[in-house]
């Protein structure tokens, strides 16, 4: 993580740019756009990423995973349709990035990461950043029955299948974002589940995505 909490002109001004590249990648929520123009990436990466923190790639975060793309993040977000208040549950801490960009948006923030070192790194970069988002050293896929139901789900890990445990949790009108793994094992198609009123299940598919796999249990390291 970077130590230098500095966010200088500089990076203001190459999140300006990073949010005029996502328009014109199709991101059109404007609370999505003002969010990711408060949250300073470059905090989220080692001190020697920061020159690439404002560039629309993934990086490597440590414990073999990563910190998604810009894009992906704004696209996931979009989806999500937040209102200021709403209760979140993100899958897949990682860097703590997403998790951050709605609490911009004025999210309720639960997220879970099952890799210890990861959580831990994370948790303390958090104390430090004025995001409120509790994490917790756990497997995404049993959800977290004490903070359910949830307004939104986020799933940042690539899922074999749709886990039942979260339908569960999510509220009616409630509504889960989840990259499933495609056919063809190269990577994912990303969902939009919405649960309606009366309990079924709407589905949406947007584009191909690429993300670490989602795991069962918590991870060694
Ligand atoms: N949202 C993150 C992206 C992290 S990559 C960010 O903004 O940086 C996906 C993360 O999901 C990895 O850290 C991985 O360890 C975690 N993960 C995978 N399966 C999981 C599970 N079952 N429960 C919780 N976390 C999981």
């Amino acid at each position: 993580m970077n130590s230098n909490f500095e966010d200088t002109y500089r990076h203001k001004g190459m999140r300006r740019q990073l949010v005029d590249l996502l328009r014109t990648k199709g991101i059109t929520d404007e609370n999505v756009l003002k969010a990711i123009d408060e949250v300073p990436r470059h905090v989220f990466l080692d001190s020697s990423f920061v020159e690439l923190a404002y560039q629309d790639i993934a990086f490597p975060i440590g414990s073999g995973q990563t910190i998604s793309q810009p894009h992906t993040v704004a696209f996931q977000t979009q989806l999500l349709e937040i209102k200021p208040g709403m209760k979140v549950f993100e899958v897949g801490t990682g860097s703590g990035y997403q998790a951050c960009v709605l609490a911009a948006m004025g999210a309720k923030v639960i997220s879970v990461e099952r890799q210890k070192n990861l959580f831990h790194k994370t948790q303390d970069l958090l104390e430090k950043l004025p995001f409120r988002v509790k994490t917790f050293l756990r497997d995404g896929y049993e959800g977290f029955a004490s903070y359910a139901p949830f307004d939104r789900v986020i799933i940042t890990a690539g899922a074999p299948t749709i886990p039942e445990e979260l339908i569960k949790q999510l509220k009616p009108n409630g509504i889960m974002v989840i990259p499933i793994d495609d056919e063809n094992g190269i990577g994912q198609k990303m969902l939009r589940i919405t649960k309606l009123a009366d309990g079924s299940l709407k589905q949406e598919e947007f584009g191909g995505f690429k993300f670490v796999p989602m795991l069962k249990g918590k991870g060694k390291d």
